[in-house]
């Protein structure tokens, strides 16, 4: 093994109690979205954030703090290389989930208690461990005294429960670029290297409003001639014919498209919220939603929409605008009056990405991998991060952190072995990335 690398291993064994430490003292700040608080003023966000940019600039980087909100900091953290090398960004969330019922814990969600090996605390895997794995990788190379030939950046940001928005995005938006992104989110030390696409779509469908009286008219033929135009169009129908047109054409994704490193059925196309009333406002929602006397003439769905990490979105748009539109031709009123789709509801847009499994980046976490004796596992991400945000860019993400349970539920945890192992692997890859300046 190279002699640089196995000091800077050395180093990170023997700052294990102290990147423990580091992971419990993140922990203990309730660094809750303040987008899932009754009180936001109360999140300490910005507490957490002052804590780690004291010990990064101790470690002399190069730090930008800036709020995209009110009392959110984002903080970036540059070490500049000495030239010619590959710049790396290491991303990472400090903002938490709510913990839930406290009754459902067994240890204090904010006390970090160490037992059997792990550390416990709401934001422990998901993901202040990961934070402080990449933290502590580049303290120990610096404190080796190490020169890098490319930039490291560390991307410590707020908002990544809540859409991104005042966090990644924000940082990407102020034209932060690097070669190569590792997002720390836990992956079991498994590389996640692709991850769909989503997109939340909203589907009005039009019908026609009347009085509850006129239905009798549709349900059984009547000899007035006039009786069954009175009968309005019942809006939520329709929707409810959408929404199973739509699970088969789920089904036939499932059973046609596939990504290696993806389960079957990932491109799923969840009917989320459905609405149904009268009248459609300006907020495009129906205004009356409380009469069933009225045959409704609005019917809104929302649909949580996935696609593979090879498909691009204007793809899958395209050939969902075409499925729509056949729905509507076979049937009488709307194809007079098709459903309305609204793309990327409530800003909601992750691109996806898939990185090749030979590419460089994932090289350099095989090599390093080889060196300290771990098995590469390269896996698919069911949900969506920060990472489709770099990949939205144009920049080449993988997805990689430590072990653990529990996110969003009762007892999480991460596992303290795992954590010491991922700073070890940050460390090599920063290493093998960057390029040694000697
Ligand atoms: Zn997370």
């Amino acid at each position: 093994m190279d002699r640089i690398e196995a000091g800077v291993y050395r180093r990170l064994d023997a700052m294990r109690d102290d990147i423990i430490k580091l992971t419990g003292e993140m922990v203990a700040f309730k660094s809750v979205n303040p987008r899932f608080m009754a009180d936001p003023e109360s999140s300490q966000e910005s507490d957490v954030q002052d804590y780690i940019e004291s010990r990064l600039k101790a470690l002399g980087l190069d730090i930008s703090r800036w709020e995209a909100e009110a009392r959110r900091p984002n903080l970036v953290a540059l070490r500049h290389g000495r030239g010619g090398g590959r710049s790396l960004a290491f991303n990472g969330h400090i903002d938490v989930v709510p913990i839930g019922d406290r009754e459902g814990w067994d240890y204090d969600p904010w006390g970090s208690e160490i037992v059997d090996g792990k550390l416990y605390g709401r934001g422990s895997v998901d993901m202040k461990a990961g934070v402080a794995a990449f933290i502590a990788a580049s303290e120990a190379i610096i404190n080796a005294g190490v020169e890098l030939k490319g930039d490291l950046q560390l991307h410590i940001v707020v908002d990544e429960e809540a859409g991104g928005f005042a966090g990644t995005r924000d940082v990407i938006k102020r034209g932060y670029r690097a070669d190569g992104v590792i997002v720390a989110e836990p992956t079991s030390g498994f590389i996640d290297a692709a991850e769909g696409g989503l997109s939340w779509l909203r589907v009005t469908i039009r019908g026609r409003a009347a009085h509850a009286g006129w239905r009798f008219a549709q349900i059984y033929p009547q000899a007035e001639p006039d009786a069954e135009n009175a009968g309005g169009i019942n809006a939520i129908e329709k929707g409810v014919k959408f929404v199973a047109a739509a699970r088969e054409l789920e089904r036939e994704w499932a059973r046609s498209r596939h990504h290696p490193l993806m389960p079957p059925g990932i491109t799923t196309i969840n009917p989320g919220v459905m609405v149904g009333g009268v009248g459609l406002g300006e907020d495009g929602l129906p205004q009356i939603t409380s009469n069933p006397a009225m045959i409704p003439d609005v019917c809104v769905i929302d649909f949580d929409f996935k696609y593979l990490p090879t498909e691009s979105f204007e793809e899958v748009r395209d050939e969902f605008e075409a499925f729509v539109a056949a729905f509507a031709r076979a049937d009488p009123w709307l194809r007079d009056h098709p459903p309305t789709l609204q793309w990327h509801l409530s800003n909601i847009d992750f691109p996806p990405f898939s990185t090749p499994p030979d590419h460089p980046l994932i090289e350099a976490v095989r090599e390093t991998h080889r060196q300290l004796g771990i098995k590469t596992v390269l896996t698919g991400k069911r949900a969506v991060t920060d990472a489709a945000f770099y990949a939205g860019a144009n920049m080449t993400p993988i997805i990689l952190g430590p072990a653990g349970a529990g996110l969003h539920g009762d007892n999480e945890y991460v596992e303290l072995d795992s954590l010491i192992e991922v700073a070890k692997v940050f460390a090599g890859v920063i290493l093998r990335w960057c390029g040694v300046a000697t």
